[in-house]
C-alpha cells in the first residue's frame, strides 16, 4: 500500500510525490479519503502481535502507548473515554511488541526493560495496569481502527 497524508487540501504521497487537491474539494471526498490516509509509524501490522479479536467500538480512539524511559511503543490501544490510561484490556489492545494474552507476569519495556504494567484482572477480564509514570501515550486521530 502507498503511504499518504492528507494535510488540509494537499495530498502527499511518501515518500516524494506530492498531489495538490482542488481547493473547492468537498468535505465528504475528504472524509472518504480518510479511511484510506495512512500515517507513517502508525499504520497497521507494524508490531509483532496482532490482536485477531479486536473489533471497532464505538467513541473509542486509538492510543500509541510507549516507555516512559526509552520511548520505543510498545501496544495500539483502543481507548474509550477521555479519562487517563490506568489500564490496558488486552481485549482493546490492537497490536502490541509483547504477545500480552501469553505474557507471564508483569509487562517490562522489551527494549529497555522497564517495568511499564503490572498483570491483574478488570471486571474478570485480563488487564494490565499502568505503573504510574512509567508510560507514556498519545493519541493517533489517524490510525485506521
Ligand atoms: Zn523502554
Amino acid at each position: 500500500m502507498i503511504n499518504m497524508v492528507l494535510f488540509g487540501t494537499k495530498l502527499i504521497f511518501v515518500p516524494g510525490t506530492e498531489v495538490e487537491f482542488a481547493a473547492n474539494i468537498c468535505d465528504d471526498a475528504v472524509n472518504m479519503l480518510r479511511k484510506f490516509i495512512i500515517v507513517p509509524g502508525t499504520k497497521k501490522d507494524t508490531m509483532q502481535y496482532k490482536n485477531p479479536h479486536h473489533k471497532k467500538r464505538k467513541n473509542t480512539h486509538a492510543l500509541e502507548v510507549s516507555c516512559g524511559k526509552c520511548k520505543m511503543p510498545v501496544a495500539i490501544y483502543q481507548k474509550a473515554g477521555k479519562g487517563n490510561l490506568i489500564k490496558m484490556l488486552v481485549s482493546r489492545v490492537v497490536e502490541a511488541e509483547v504477545d500480552l494474552e501469553n505474557l507471564e507476569g508483569h509487562l517490562s519495556c522489551p527494549q529497555c526493560g522497564l517495568e511499564l504494567a503490572r498483570k491483574g484482572k478488570h471486571e474478570n477480564k485480563l488487564a494490565f495496569w499502568i505503573i504510574r509514570g512509567k508510560i507514556n501515550y498519545k493519541r493517533l486521530d489517524n490510525y485506521p481502527l
